[in-house]
Protein backbone atom coordinates (compact mmCIF):
# COMPACT_ATOMS: atom_id res chain seq x y z
CA UNK A 1 0.00 0.00 0.00
CA UNK A 2 1.47 2.96 -1.04
CA UNK A 3 1.98 6.19 1.72
CA UNK A 4 -0.84 8.24 0.27
CA UNK A 5 0.59 11.18 2.29
CA UNK A 6 4.19 11.42 1.58
CA UNK A 7 4.78 9.31 -1.70
CA UNK A 8 5.15 11.33 -4.78
CA UNK A 9 2.16 11.12 -7.43
CA UNK A 10 1.90 11.42 -11.01
CA UNK A 11 -1.61 11.91 -12.13
CA UNK A 12 -2.85 11.54 -16.08
CA UNK A 13 -6.04 13.08 -17.19
CA UNK A 14 -8.02 12.19 -20.58
CA UNK A 15 -8.93 15.02 -22.51
CA UNK A 16 -13.09 14.46 -24.07
CA UNK A 17 -15.62 14.14 -21.22
CA UNK A 18 -12.69 13.91 -18.51
CA UNK A 19 -11.41 17.75 -19.06
CA UNK A 20 -14.24 18.83 -21.26
CA UNK A 21 -17.88 18.42 -20.61
CA UNK A 22 -18.69 16.67 -24.01
CA UNK A 23 -16.40 14.40 -26.60
CA UNK A 24 -15.40 16.95 -28.71
CA UNK A 25 -14.57 14.84 -31.63
CA UNK A 26 -17.05 13.29 -31.85
CA UNK A 27 -18.90 16.81 -31.73
CA UNK A 28 -16.84 17.83 -34.57
CA UNK A 29 -18.19 14.84 -36.75
CA UNK A 30 -21.82 15.83 -36.54
CA UNK A 31 -20.72 19.03 -37.53
CA UNK A 32 -18.72 18.87 -39.96
CA UNK A 33 -18.76 15.75 -41.60
CA UNK A 34 -18.72 15.63 -45.71
CA UNK A 35 -21.21 12.80 -45.72
CA UNK A 36 -22.19 9.96 -43.67
CA UNK A 37 -19.15 7.50 -43.75
CA UNK A 38 -18.27 8.07 -40.72
CA UNK A 39 -20.97 6.76 -38.99
CA UNK A 40 -19.87 3.40 -41.18
CA UNK A 41 -16.22 3.47 -39.92
CA UNK A 42 -17.71 4.04 -36.06
CA UNK A 43 -20.09 1.10 -36.55
CA UNK A 44 -17.04 -1.03 -38.10
CA UNK A 45 -14.92 0.36 -34.77
CA UNK A 46 -17.42 -1.04 -32.43
CA UNK A 47 -18.20 -4.13 -34.14
CA UNK A 48 -14.55 -4.64 -33.73
CA UNK A 49 -13.49 -4.81 -37.48
CA UNK A 50 -11.48 -2.12 -37.32
CA UNK A 51 -8.81 -0.40 -34.95
CA UNK A 52 -9.56 2.94 -33.51
CA UNK A 53 -6.57 4.47 -35.45
CA UNK A 54 -8.17 3.11 -38.91
CA UNK A 55 -11.58 4.94 -37.94
CA UNK A 56 -10.38 8.27 -36.98
CA UNK A 57 -8.25 8.33 -39.68
CA UNK A 58 -11.01 7.77 -42.13
CA UNK A 59 -13.61 10.05 -40.02
CA UNK A 60 -10.84 12.92 -40.03
CA UNK A 61 -10.26 12.74 -43.75
CA UNK A 62 -13.86 12.77 -44.40
CA UNK A 63 -14.09 16.63 -41.97
CA UNK A 64 -14.11 19.38 -44.34
CA UNK A 65 -13.50 22.32 -42.30
CA UNK A 66 -11.28 25.43 -42.91
CA UNK A 67 -8.37 26.82 -40.14
CA UNK A 68 -10.84 30.00 -39.78
CA UNK A 69 -13.95 27.76 -39.21
CA UNK A 70 -12.10 25.46 -36.46
CA UNK A 71 -10.69 28.47 -34.23
CA UNK A 72 -13.89 29.78 -34.22
CA UNK A 73 -15.42 26.77 -33.28
CA UNK A 74 -12.64 26.20 -30.91
CA UNK A 75 -13.64 29.24 -29.25
CA UNK A 76 -16.93 28.10 -28.15
CA UNK A 77 -15.60 24.94 -26.29
CA UNK A 78 -15.35 25.32 -22.48
CA UNK A 79 -14.04 23.34 -19.93
CA UNK A 80 -14.78 21.47 -16.55
CA UNK A 81 -14.56 24.95 -14.30
CA UNK A 82 -12.80 22.79 -11.80
CA UNK A 83 -10.19 21.67 -13.44
CA UNK A 84 -8.28 25.24 -13.07
CA UNK A 85 -8.50 24.69 -9.41
CA UNK A 86 -7.33 20.31 -9.36
CA UNK A 87 -4.20 21.77 -11.36
CA UNK A 88 -3.35 24.34 -8.54
CA UNK A 89 -3.92 21.80 -6.26
CA UNK A 90 -1.26 19.36 -8.16
CA UNK A 91 0.71 22.38 -8.04
CA UNK A 92 0.77 23.09 -4.33
CA UNK A 93 1.24 19.17 -3.84
CA UNK A 94 3.79 18.63 -6.39
CA UNK A 95 1.77 15.84 -8.22
CA UNK A 96 3.19 16.19 -11.65
CA UNK A 97 0.09 16.05 -14.19
CA UNK A 98 0.30 14.64 -17.77
CA UNK A 99 -2.95 15.32 -20.70
CA UNK A 100 -3.34 11.53 -22.53
CA UNK A 101 -5.47 11.90 -25.41
CA UNK A 102 -6.61 10.33 -28.88
CA UNK A 103 -7.69 13.85 -29.48
CA UNK A 104 -5.62 16.17 -31.67
CA UNK A 105 -2.70 18.29 -31.01
CA UNK A 106 -3.96 21.53 -33.00
CA UNK A 107 -7.57 21.26 -31.50
CA UNK A 108 -6.53 20.17 -27.97
CA UNK A 109 -3.79 22.68 -27.27
CA UNK A 110 -6.41 25.69 -29.17
CA UNK A 111 -9.13 24.81 -26.54
CA UNK A 112 -6.57 24.71 -23.93
CA UNK A 113 -4.97 27.94 -24.77
CA UNK A 114 -8.77 29.62 -25.60
CA UNK A 115 -9.59 28.73 -21.90
CA UNK A 116 -5.77 30.07 -20.49
CA UNK A 117 -3.77 26.94 -19.64
CA UNK A 118 -0.80 26.90 -21.67
CA UNK A 119 2.36 24.61 -20.60
CA UNK A 120 0.58 20.98 -19.55
CA UNK A 121 2.51 18.04 -20.93
CA UNK A 122 0.58 17.05 -23.44
CA UNK A 123 0.39 13.34 -25.38
CA UNK A 124 -1.94 13.19 -28.47
CA UNK A 125 -2.72 12.35 -32.12
CA UNK A 126 -1.46 15.63 -34.22
CA UNK A 127 -3.31 17.24 -37.24
CA UNK A 128 -2.16 18.89 -40.28
CA UNK A 129 -4.91 21.35 -42.15
CA UNK A 130 -4.53 22.35 -45.70
CA UNK A 131 -7.12 24.47 -47.12
CA UNK A 132 -10.38 23.10 -45.86
CA UNK A 133 -9.06 19.31 -45.26
CA UNK A 134 -7.97 17.53 -41.98
CA UNK A 135 -4.57 15.08 -42.32
CA UNK A 136 -4.37 12.84 -39.43
CA UNK A 137 -1.41 11.47 -38.24
CA UNK A 138 -0.30 8.72 -35.15
CA UNK A 139 3.35 8.99 -33.35
CA UNK A 140 1.83 6.81 -30.62
CA UNK A 141 -0.05 4.01 -31.46
CA UNK A 142 1.22 0.64 -30.39
CA UNK A 143 1.29 -0.93 -34.14
CA UNK A 144 1.73 -4.65 -32.23
CA UNK A 145 -1.70 -4.04 -30.41
CA UNK A 146 -3.24 -1.67 -32.80
CA UNK A 147 -6.56 -1.74 -30.53
CA UNK A 148 -5.78 2.37 -30.41
CA UNK A 149 -4.76 4.95 -32.05
CA UNK A 150 -2.66 6.71 -29.09
CA UNK A 151 -1.17 4.00 -27.15
CA UNK A 152 -2.22 5.76 -23.45
CA UNK A 153 -0.41 2.50 -21.33
CA UNK A 154 3.11 2.88 -23.57
CA UNK A 155 2.86 6.61 -22.26
CA UNK A 156 1.58 6.37 -19.07
CA UNK A 157 4.32 3.53 -17.96
CA UNK A 158 7.22 5.79 -19.52
CA UNK A 159 6.10 8.95 -17.36
CA UNK A 160 5.87 7.02 -14.20
CA UNK A 161 8.93 7.32 -12.21
CA UNK A 162 9.46 4.34 -10.20
CA UNK A 163 8.29 4.84 -6.39
CA UNK A 164 5.83 7.03 -7.76
CA UNK A 165 2.11 6.59 -7.62
CA UNK A 166 0.03 6.92 -11.02
CA UNK A 167 -3.56 8.28 -10.45
CA UNK A 168 -5.58 7.88 -13.66
CA UNK A 169 -9.11 10.05 -14.78
CA UNK A 170 -11.02 8.84 -17.54
CA UNK A 171 -14.32 8.19 -19.36
CA UNK A 172 -13.51 6.59 -22.17
CA UNK A 173 -12.71 2.91 -23.85
CA UNK A 174 -9.22 4.10 -24.82
CA UNK A 175 -8.87 4.88 -20.63
CA UNK A 176 -9.48 0.71 -20.45
CA UNK A 177 -5.84 -0.32 -20.54
CA UNK A 178 -3.92 2.44 -19.07
CA UNK A 179 -6.33 2.55 -16.28
CA UNK A 180 -5.52 -0.96 -15.16
CA UNK A 181 -1.65 -0.57 -15.01
CA UNK A 182 -2.31 2.90 -12.58
CA UNK A 183 -2.41 2.65 -8.88
CA UNK A 184 -5.84 4.66 -8.49
CA UNK A 185 -8.40 5.20 -10.88
CA UNK A 186 -11.02 8.06 -11.39
CA UNK A 187 -14.00 6.70 -13.73
CA UNK A 188 -16.92 7.39 -15.28
CA UNK A 189 -19.36 6.07 -18.68
CA UNK A 190 -17.66 3.74 -20.45
CA UNK A 191 -14.46 2.94 -18.46
CA UNK A 192 -16.28 3.05 -15.08
CA UNK A 193 -18.72 -0.29 -17.07
CA UNK A 194 -15.11 -1.65 -18.35
CA UNK A 195 -13.37 -1.87 -14.97
CA UNK A 196 -16.60 -2.38 -13.06
CA UNK A 197 -17.16 -6.02 -15.27
CA UNK A 198 -13.11 -6.62 -15.16
CA UNK A 199 -13.33 -5.88 -11.41
CA UNK A 200 -10.32 -3.35 -11.45
CA UNK A 201 -10.83 -1.09 -8.75
CA UNK A 202 -11.69 2.52 -9.05
CA UNK A 203 -13.03 5.64 -7.39
CA UNK A 204 -16.41 6.94 -9.79
CA UNK A 205 -16.43 10.70 -10.67
CA UNK A 206 -18.84 12.50 -12.32
CA UNK A 207 -16.68 15.80 -13.22
CA UNK A 208 -13.61 17.32 -11.69
CA UNK A 209 -14.84 18.82 -9.03
CA UNK A 210 -15.21 15.55 -7.59
CA UNK A 211 -11.62 14.16 -7.91
CA UNK A 212 -10.51 17.58 -6.34
CA UNK A 213 -12.28 16.56 -3.17
CA UNK A 214 -11.44 13.01 -3.18
CA UNK A 215 -7.68 14.05 -3.30
CA UNK A 216 -7.57 17.12 -0.81
CA UNK A 217 -9.31 14.66 1.43
CA UNK A 218 -7.00 11.96 0.95
CA UNK A 219 -4.28 14.20 1.80
CA UNK A 220 -5.66 15.83 5.21
MG1 LIG B 1 -12.57 10.77 -23.04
Amino acid sequence: MPDKKTKKQVMFLDFDNTITNFDILDDMLERFSANDEWIKLEDKWKNGEIGSRQCLDGQMRGIKITRNRLNKYLKTIKLDPNFKKLLKFCDANDIKKIILSDNFGYILKGILKNNGIDGLDVYCNSLKITKDSLEPSFPYTDMKCGSCAHCKTKNLLANTPSGYESIYIGDGLSDVCPSKEADLVFAKSALMKNLKADKVPYVSFDDLGDVYEYLKRRKA
